[in-house]
């Protein structure tokens, strides 16, 4: 499947049904370790993005991810907005124009978007965040030789980072405010972090 604007406004479709179908799931995760508002959070910003996809016809998948990603900075407070906006902002920044999107550039894409994830929020992969499931997902895309294989890969490989939370002592974001009571819990974010590469995985592959 090529990676174009058609097929990344079905991977934002599929992320945004995927936030509605695991909206439950999220809030009850940061109930246990936060404020209960990760799941009610990505559906409302996912549902306001696909307003605007469907309103205007875009550009590029560059152009997709940036319209996304406005929308979820505009809609949703706390911290999972602005670090996902930045995140799918400086993806759709590196792939703006580019509409025959291969490996590399979807991997390099994506390194430029948790380095902007990074420097926003000044987490390191261990803390406890999204980026326990956005590092280990983007090795595994840089490790791969076809896009295929690396996008299957990557949502593996960002479930068992995903998975690896649960027994982290969280240093980052309001979950960090338990301190030892924030173990033996998944992080909300690092699992819509798998749902991101695993709704990749299904609208790219092919
Ligand atoms: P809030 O914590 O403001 O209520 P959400 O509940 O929507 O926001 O999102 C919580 C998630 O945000 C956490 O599970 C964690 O993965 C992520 N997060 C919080 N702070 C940071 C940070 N500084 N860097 C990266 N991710 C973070
Ligand atoms: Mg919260």
């Amino acid at each position: 499947m090529p990676v174009n604007r058609d097929t990344v406004l079905d991977w934002m479709k599929r992320f945004a049904a995927s936030m509605q179908e695991h909206r439950a799931e999220l809030v009850k995760l940061d109930t246990a370790i936060g404020d209960g508002d990760h799941g009610t959070n990505m559906d409302r910003g996912m549902r306001k993005a696909i307003e605007k996809l469907d309103a205007q016809e875009q550009a590029d998948a560059g152009t997709v991810l940036k319209t996304t990603a406005m929308a979820l900075v505009s809609s949703v407070g706390g911290a999972a907005g602005p670090l996902y906006g930045t995140l799918l902002l400086q993806i759709g920044t590196a792939l703006a124009g580019n509409d025959e999107i291969d490996l590399e550039a979807y991997a390099a894409a994506w390194r430029k978007g948790i380095a902007g994830v990074q420097a926003r929020g000044k987490a390191q992969l261990g803390d406890k965040t999204m980026l326990d499931a956005l590092v280990p997902g983007v090795e595994a895309l840089e490790q791969a030789s076809d896009l295929d294989t690396a996008l299957q890969e990557a949502a593996k490989a960002a479930e068992s980072g995903m998975r690896d939370t649960t027994a982290l002592l969280a240093r980052k974001g309001r979950a960090s405010y338990l301190g030892e009571r924030s173990q033996d819990h998944q992080d909300p974010g690092a699992t819509s972090t798998y749902y991101l590469y695993q709704t990749a995985a299904d609208a790219l592959t092919g």
